[in-house]
């Protein structure tokens, strides 16, 4: 579970509503393979944070569960992915989440794969988690994170020790996400619904898409991801 694999993992897409366990799973990708997980809820929430232009522009549509505007998304993207640490492999979570994204996303790594100098040169492995309705709901509004370290808890599935506590990050107090309030879980859904399932549907008909039964516990949907990664390169 925890060994380390040696092969490049190239670019791989989570694909899933919110509260799959995305960020759980990608997570610990990124510690088996060595490669970044390139989150774009948690990337807009640091502009937030930080009160940069984009964090701005971002705040009022988050906190309504609407998603942001494309060009704004794709220029954050690819900031981060020419980052040196992107060049072995990265994982993207919670991108693409429109047909338009799934496009560029394409656009971007067809001129990729005729330069040579980068060594990622590979379609992404797009491996999509599949969650029962009310789990989701469960995982959602369950959800707790800390803002130290980054470890996600969840108080049905995954408690910490001490309540509300991060067993880590020397008792830091865990935090609940604004959007995972009730009120904006439906619209977050919706968005999933209307704007992200088509990314699916995209990848099924261009044969790259690989679903995952993501209500399993937490180290049988990793085991199930590690095999298509593995069964890939072999
Ligand atoms: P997440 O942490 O992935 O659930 O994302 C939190 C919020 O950030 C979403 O509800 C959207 O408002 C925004 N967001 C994250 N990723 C994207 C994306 N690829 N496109 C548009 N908005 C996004």
């Amino acid at each position: 579970m925890t060994q380390e694999t040696s092969h490049d993992a190239g670019p791989l897409v989570l694909l899933g509503p919110p509260g799959a366990g995305k960020g759980t799973q990608a997570k610990r990708i990124m510690a088996r393979f060595q490669i970044p997980q390139v989150s774009t809820g948690d990337l807009l929430r640091e502009n937030v944070a930080r009160g940069t232009e984009l964090g701005l522009a971002a705040k009022s549509v988050m906190a309504r569960g609407e998603l942001v505007s494309d060009d704004l998304v794709c220029t954050m993207v690819q900031q981060r992915l020419m980052q040196p640490d992107c060049r072995r492999g990265y994982v993207l979570d919670g991108f693409p989440r429109t047909a338009a994204q799934a496009g560029w996303l394409d656009a971007l790594l067809e001129h990729e794969l005729f330069d040579n100098s980068r060594p990622t040169r590979a379609w992404p492995i797009v491996i999509s988690l599949d969650v029962d309705y009310n789990q989701l709901l469960l995982r959602i509004t369950g959800r707790r994170s800390c803002p130290t370290c980054g470890r996600i808890y969840n108080v049905h599935f995954q408690p910490p020790r001490v309540d509300e506590l991060c067993d880590l990050a020397h008792a830091t107090r865990l935090v609940t996400r604004n959007d995972d309030r009730l009120e904006v879980i439906q619209p977050r859904l919706t968005a999933y619904q209307e704007q992200t399932r088509p990314v699916a549907d995209y990848y099924a008909h261009t044969g790259r898409l690989v679903s995952v039964n993501g209500d399993l516990p937490v180290d049988d949907v990793s085991d199930q991801i590690y095999r298509v990664l593995d069964d890939h390169h072999a």
